[in-house]
């Protein structure tokens, strides 16, 4: 199965290989332990800091939930800034964990707008946490964070920030971004399987959660217990395989200028639909990880998936309201090649054609007077 969706994303072989090597005992190897900090450390690399990271065993939702879980206290008033589905999501944790989600909604199909954050933030700005996400997967738009987070610490505001899908795609600088938790997942750019949350923390969030005046109300995700536990390397049985298949892919992706990768197909994937007729979703902000496409009229995404899964092809629809009016692709991680691309616009134009959609020209005649097949 050809893989091009909006994660998760083709793992290489040579992934699933480490992750078939089971060799240790992650508790009672010392060796194992060393080669652990390595990885964490791979993951700070990533986005250019020494800042501590550290992985926990879970989806990157888990990151998501024990952000709020580990920072904020019950009472605490929680700066929720979005513009899509999974920026809204915090404020449901923020609520679950008793505090208040200050929703501040800003448009759907555009980056959030910094003069307006910048005025609300004049007359409203008594928060001690504020969240956000990096790159709307579901509706490929990404937000430019260090203006965001960089606004927010005038005001002492704590930022976290949800990069699942840009981690290992888009330039990050954690420390000149001005982030204080930077979540990440495995199985998006860095396309390693599902089953691990990359989180980075600044001393400023862990003064906060060593501040606090009531316990954090869990134990599995307490951020302390992963960066700090006492006794032990770990607060509960490392799955070791996972980190094995997940320094294999982080060397991959370190290996190449998945800066210039991911921004390279983004632009060709955004002009090929264009020129060819389509209306892309976001108006401004695009994605350089997945690009969300606006369906033909009359055509329903699930229309032209069901078509491209005939041809062995996987590309992700839309998310809630927009299930069935948009069409995702993820130009992301190991997704990335001439070849699948070849073969997702090969299939795309036999989809179009079955439906009776008339494109402006040829999807994959498109393609191959691209730039990036030109350099090829
Ligand atoms: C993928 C993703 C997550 C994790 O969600 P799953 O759909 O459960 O994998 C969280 N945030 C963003 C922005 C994502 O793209």
């Amino acid at each position: 199965m050809k893989i091009l969706c909006a994660g998760p994303t083709y793992i290489d072989e040579s992934v699933m290989e480490k992750m078939g090597q089971s060799k240790t005992n992650p508790d009672l190897d010392p060796n194992y332990e060393k080669f652990h900090r390595s990885v964490e450390r791979k993951i700070s690399k990533l986005v250019n800091t020494d800042a501590r990271s550290f992985i926990m065993l879970g989806e990157a939702i888990l990151g998501l939930e024990a952000s709020i879980c580990s920072l904020m206290e019950k009472g605490e008033k929680v700066l929720v800034i979005y513009n899509g589905f999974f920026g809204e999501g915090f404020a449901s944790y923020v609520e679950g964990y008793g505090g208040t989600a200050y929703r501040y909604e800003d448009d759907f199909q555009r980056g959030i707008n910094l003069e307006k954050l910048e005025n609300f933030l004049k007359n409203h700005n008594d928060f001690s946490i504020a969240t956000m996400v990096h790159c709307e997967t579901p509706t490929g738009i990404t937000n430019d964070i260090k203006s965001i987070c960089s606004l927010l610490k005038k005001y002492d505001i704590l930022t976290v920030v949800d990069a699942v899908s840009s981690v290992g795609g888009e330039f990050i600088n954690f420390d000149d971004f001005n982030i204080d938790v930077l979540i990440a997942g495995s199985q998006k750019c860095i396309s390693a399987p599902v089953g691990l949350t990359l989180i980075t923390i600044s001393e400023a969030a862990k003064a906060k959660i060593k501040n606090r005046k009531s316990k954090i109300p869990s134990y599995y995700l307490n951020f302390e217990n992963s960066y700090d536990f006492k006794g032990a390397p770990f607060p509960y049985t490392f799955n070791e395989n996972l980190v094995y298949a997940l320094d294999r892919a982080l060397d991959l992706v370190l290996q190449r200028d998945f800066v210039k990768i991911h921004r390279d197909y983004a632009l060709e994937t955004r002009e090929i639909f264009t020129k060819c007729g389509f209306e892309l979703f976001a108006k401004d902000s695009l994605s350089n990880t997945l690009t969300a496409v606006k369906t033909p009229e009359n055509i329903k995404s699930s229309d032209i998936l069901k078509g491209l899964i005939k041809r062995d092809i996987i590309i992700s629809k839309g998310v809630a309201q927009n299930a069935e009016s948009i069409f995702r692709i993820g130009h992301m991680g190991n997704n990335i090649s001439l070849q699948n691309f070849k073969e997702l616009y090969i299939a795309l134009d036999e989809v179009f054609k079955e439906l009776n959609v008339k494109t402006k020209a040829s999807l994959y005649e498109t393609f191959l007077k691209s730039d990036i097949v030109k350099k090829d």
